[in-house]
């Protein structure tokens, strides 16, 4: 990829040194700087127009198999052909979640920080496992102000991941070294007695990475006790305290209690401390699953839901999610970091650490790491602030109360279990099929939002997790949800259903 102006001599094989100025890689600074710049100007043009256009479209079967067929050309091409490529082939079909009227899932857009941070640290390429340097400490920071903000321990440490799926597996994996370890049963035939009787608990509501996590470290189905919820959605602690003491009757080891702060399918908050409790009386570790309500307790009218989040042993925070880091940003969030380091810090000859100053790779699977998440992560605080992570969290839920009281007051709608974390489900009365009713209004392109399942029924779920979310775009979301009803009901009782034209 020798380009323009500097594409003097593709020599081959024995003649390049070390010192040659044409390596395959080089560009010419110029072209390169002109690059930066123009793709700079397209994000910026691009991230200013997302909102004028559907908030996704449907891609093309051609570019699908194009794109999913892959095909390396033999001679490298243009560095301007990655604009182009982005411009042309990828942008035009996001998930959504950049734009305001995005409700599906639990996704922000990316904070115009956090987009420029992401840039940077990928030029500085620190690897964020190994050596001493500045975004290792960096992210050392941020993990204390995520930390902070949560209202967890001082002693708290932990690690950035991929999302709140890892942050689930390492801190699983770390309660089950911990109480192994307890146990004198970390190897030998002390394990392989022990490991078949581990058990471990969550809720109905709990994310389905916590029994893959579960699962990984080598905990079957069967062994991850789904506990009922009470009326308000919340993990039953009697149930849980009388499965947990039938368990231990049995011989069975239980050994790690995974509670929600914040559920996936209906934002309810299970309040650590009574947790916390069993927990101790039987020598469990209690982890909180907080990917989305992670920092609740900064909002004060969720604050009192987070009661005892200072006496937990491990959170799970994604601030690719409420805080609109960009996506590839969760937490690990440990109470004692020491045991997230006895579980996972492995030395090798050639990784020599300071044993005062770990490296980031002691407290998670991953060795070569980036240095993007610690960056964006701290691009976006430095953004907001504390007042501001207060302000946005308070913004998605003033909007969740603007569309629970616009639900309530239309009477072809019905509002279902939701809060306090923002998430709403509800149903159209009288609609036979809310995944097609979902399909239609996602495929109209005004609006996107997803289906849950609620007692058995699948219904509409929109949750609010952008920014730039207004009450104009729950105004279009309803708009859209109860045009796109009207249209399936005609669709049903009289002519064959017209195809829906896809608006620009
Ligand atoms: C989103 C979510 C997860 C998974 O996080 P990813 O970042 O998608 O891996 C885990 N738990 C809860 C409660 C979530 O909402």
């Amino acid at each position: 990829m020798v380009s323009g102006a500097w594409a003097g001599v593709e020599e081959s094989g024995s003649a390049r040194s070390v010192a040659d100025r044409d390596s395959v890689l080089r560009v010419h600074p110029r072209a390169f700087r002109d690059e930066l710049v123009s793709s700079a100007q397209w994000v910026a043009e691009y991230l200013d127009r997302l909102e004028q256009g559907p908030v996704t479209r449907r891609l093309p079967a051609e570019l699908r198999r194009r794109l999913g067929s892959g095909g390396l050309a033999e001679p490298g091409g243009e560095l301007f052909g990655v604009l182009d490529f982005a411009e042309q082939s990828l942008a035009p079909y996001p998930t959504g979640n950049g734009h305001p009227a995005f409700f599906a899932w639990i996704n922000s857009p990316p904070s115009p920080a956090g987009v420029i941070a992401e840039l940077l640290a990928t030029a500085i390429n620190a690897t964020c496992g190994m050596g001493e340097h500045a975004l290792m400490d960096l992210e050392r920071g941020v993990i204390a102000d995520l930390a902070r903000l949560a209202g967890m321990a001082e002693s708290t440490g932990g690690v950035l991941t991929s999302g709140g799926s890892m942050a689930n597996l390492l801190c699983l994996a770390a309660a089950r070294h911990w109480f192994l370890q307890r146990h004198q049963a970390l190897d030998g035939p002390e394990y392989d007695a022990a490991h078949g009787r581990l058990v471990a608990y969550c809720g109905v509501q709990a994310h389905m990475s916590v029994a893959k996590a579960a699962a990984v470290i080598g905990i079957p189905r069967a062994r991850v006790r789904v506990i009922a919820t009470t009326p308000d959605r919340c993990m039953d602690v009697e149930a849980l305290a009388a499965a947990v003491r039938a368990d231990r009757a049995a011989g069975l080891l239980p050994f790690c209690v995974v509670s929600n702060l914040g559920s996936t399918p209906t934002g309810a908050v299970d309040t650590p401390a009574p947790i916390t409790a069993v927990c101790r009386e039987h020598g469990m570790w209690h982890h909180a699953d907080g990917a989305w309500g992670g920092l609740g307790i900064q909002v004060p009218g969720w604050a009192p839901a987070y009661d005892g989040i200072a006496e937990i042993d491990s959170l799970t925070v994604d601030p690719h999610k409420t805080l609109s880091v960009p996506v590839g940003c969760g937490a690990a969030l440990v109470t004692d970091p020491q045991r997230l380091r006895a579980a996972f810090g492995f030395r090798a000859s050639y990784l020599d650490s300071d044993e005062n100053l770990p490296w980031m790779s002691e407290y998670t699977f991953e060795l070569t790491r980036p240095g993007t998440r610690a960056f964006a992560l701290w691009a976006t605080l430095h953004q907001l602030g504390r007042s501001g992570v207060i302000a946005l969290l308070e913004h998605y839920d003033r909007m969740a109360g603007y569309l629970r009281d616009r639900i309530t007051a239309e009477p072809r709608l019905e509002l279902l279990a939701c809060g306090p974390l923002p998430v709403v489900c509800f149903r159209v009365r009288g609609i036979g099929s809310h995944t097609a009713l979902a399909e239609t209004v996602q495929a109209r392109g005004r609006a996107y939002l997803a289906t849950v399942d609620h007692e058995g029924d699948t219904v509409l779920r929109a949750c609010i997790c952008n920014h730039r979310t207004g009450p104009e775009h729950i105004d279009t979301l309803l708009e859209e949800i109860l045009t796109s009803a009207t249209e399936l009901e005609d669709a049903h009782t009289s002519a064959p259903a017209s195809s829906v034209p896809m608006p620009r």
